[in-house]
């Protein structure tokens, strides 16, 4: 099965196709950004433009061997740090398969597929400007809806209690944000949400915490498999409801349905980050955890 949703922020397909007794489902948030160049005033060469921190910035032209290599480099690099990180565990007995006899749910591996068009192809799911930075310029304040050219650029963010430099290539901090995440600190007391949640203390107090890609860093951590997570209930509850319905044609289905519980509502679905294989039913009804290590005699 594969099965396509769209959310205001991204699409999402789930694959259940690929499922073997030891490769996972697959879900994949497709993000289509729309960038849009931000040249120099009256057709010249140079110019300034105001960045995020209202100051006016050299910028030049861009050049169309140039805005396609930035594309092509922001997408390729923010999509590989992003895709592939996380998995989700089945808790919930959704996506039930067959294999050699066996019952298998999958666990959910969670992918992102960048998408770089210009700002005119319709259906892109946000639109992003994008200045090119005179070489002089080394900062420029990006914010959600304008990048500069110098964002994949590795840049010495904050320090540590120890002195250890945090650096971070804002580009893949952004599409956080595109994804839905927030900053690291958001809602703790001294970052409530209803403030400014771009005040720096945000972005992590702790060196732990402004280490994180929505602090000032560049660590992952499983509390950003948020978007696919938030998706893949969808999913689930869907088939929830699909199983629920076919149950009330048929008194078969209900008492099939019996036997199977029903914990959508209340499922986890908790992320790791690391490759889970696939439960059997038997494991799942033990409480087996998902093992990381290759189980043995699968048939396959
Ligand atoms: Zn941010």
């Amino acid at each position: 099965m594969k099965k396509t949703m769209t959310f205001p922020k991204f699409d999402a397909e789930l694959n259940t196709d690929c499922c073997n007794p030891y490769s996972n489902a697959e879900l994949t948030l497709t993000l289509r950004l729309g960038f849009r160049q931000i040249n120099p005033a009256g057709g010249v060469n140079t110019g300034t433009y105001h960045d995020a921190d209202g100051q006016p910035r050299k910028i030049i032209r861009w050049n169309p061997a140039a805005w396609s290599s930035w594309k092509a480099r922001f997408v390729s690099s923010a999509q590989s740090f992003w895709t592939g990180k996380f998995w989700l565990i089945n808790d919930s007995f959704s996506f039930p398969y067959k294999h050699q006899g066996v019952i298998y749910f999958p666990n959910v591996w969670c992918r992102l597929k960048l998408v770089g068009n210009e700002a005119t192809t319709p259906g892109n799911h946000r639109t992003i400007d994008v200045v090119r930075l005179d070489p002089s310029v080394n900062w420029f304040g990006s914010h959600d809806t304008l990048y500069d050219s110098k964002d994949m650029d590795s840049i010495h963010k904050e320090t540590t209690s120890t002195g250890k430099k945090v650096m971070q290539r804002a580009h893949v901090h952004e599409v956080g944000h595109l994804l839905g995440l927030d900053h690291v600190d958001v809602g703790k007391p001294h970052c409530p949400a209803s403030g400014d949640t771009s005040a720096d203390v945000c972005y992590g107090v702790s060196d732990h915490d402004m280490q994180s890609v929505m602090g000032f860093g560049m660590q992952l951590r499983s509390e950003h498999a948020y978007p696919w997570r938030e998706s893949l209930r969808h999913f689930a509850r869907e088939e929830m409801f699909s199983k629920v319905l076919s149950a009330l044609s048929s008194a078969s289905h209900a008492r099939s349905l019996l036997g199977t519980p029903i914990t959508s509502l209340s499922s986890v679905w908790s992320a790791k980050m690391q490759r889970h294989y696939p439960r059997t039913e038997a494991e799942m009804k033990a409480g087996t955890p998902a093992s990381t290590i290759r189980p043995q005699r699968r048939g396959i």
